[in-house]
């Protein structure tokens, strides 16, 4: 049923399909959702935050296309669920959240989930310390109301940037930032609802 909604609504990438089948979702939310974690929506999780609908999670996977080469960074771990998705199609996955606690949550599921080529970072995805990267491949799961150049920057010639672009509150739009030689090409994709990307590592747990 998971994998028929997804191709219904438009996922084709066979790898793509296969990476959502394999990781189980029950295990990213709260207990009492786990009955529905295979609905295709977005639940709520610790510190106010959302895990994302399963189908929004298999688009901007399959936007990236990824290779077992590549270097991924995600901003806004939240529950670890996409990055787990990305770490089976990936080589290394880098993935930073703002909250310790889920923060230290995703690290454990992701320990338990063997997805030992991911690793969860607290910090600031909004101002992340100049020597990490460069990325093959860049994922924000947060809105912003503009992408950085800081995180641009961080994109290997080849790269793919994409991340849910509006206002913190209402609908974003999906952009996709692809860096060739000759600069930077940029698609809008699809309307989107992420929670807000904000500045600095939070106060509370
Ligand atoms: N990808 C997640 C869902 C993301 S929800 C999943 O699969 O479950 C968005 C997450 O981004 C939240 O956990 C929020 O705390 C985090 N976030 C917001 N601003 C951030 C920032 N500047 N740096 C790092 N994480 C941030």
């Amino acid at each position: 049923m998971f994998q028929l909604t997804l191709r219904r609504r438009g996922i084709s990438d066979q790898a793509v399909l296969r990476a959502m089948e394999e990781v189980p979702r029950e295990q990213f939310v709260d207990e009492a959702d786990r009955d529905g974690a295979y609905r295709d929506s977005a639940l709520p999780i610790a510190c106010g935050q959302t895990i994302s609908q399963p189908f929004v999670v298999a688009y901007m996977t399959e936007q990236l296309q990824l290779q077992k080469k590549h270097r991924v960074l995600e901003i806004g771990a939240g529950s670890g669920y996409q990055a787990a998705v990305l770490s089976r199609l990936a080589g290394q996955v880098l993935t930073v959240e703002r909250y310790r606690k889920l923060a230290d949550a995703a690290r454990i599921r992701l320990e338990k989930l063997n997805c030992h080529n991911v690793e969860v970072m607290l910090g600031d995805g909004l101002n992340l310390p100049p020597n990490i990267g460069p990325f093959d491949r860049i994922i924000v799961t947060a809105a912003m109301e503009q992408i950085p150049e800081n995180l641009v920057e961080r994109l290997e010639v080849g790269g793919i940037l994409i991340a849910p672009v509006g206002p913190h509150q209402g609908v974003q739009t999906l952009i996709r930032l692809s860096r060739t030689e000759a600069g930077i090409e940029r698609k809008q994709l699809v309307e989107v609802r992420f929670v807000p990307a904000l500045p600095g590592v939070a106060r509370e747990l």
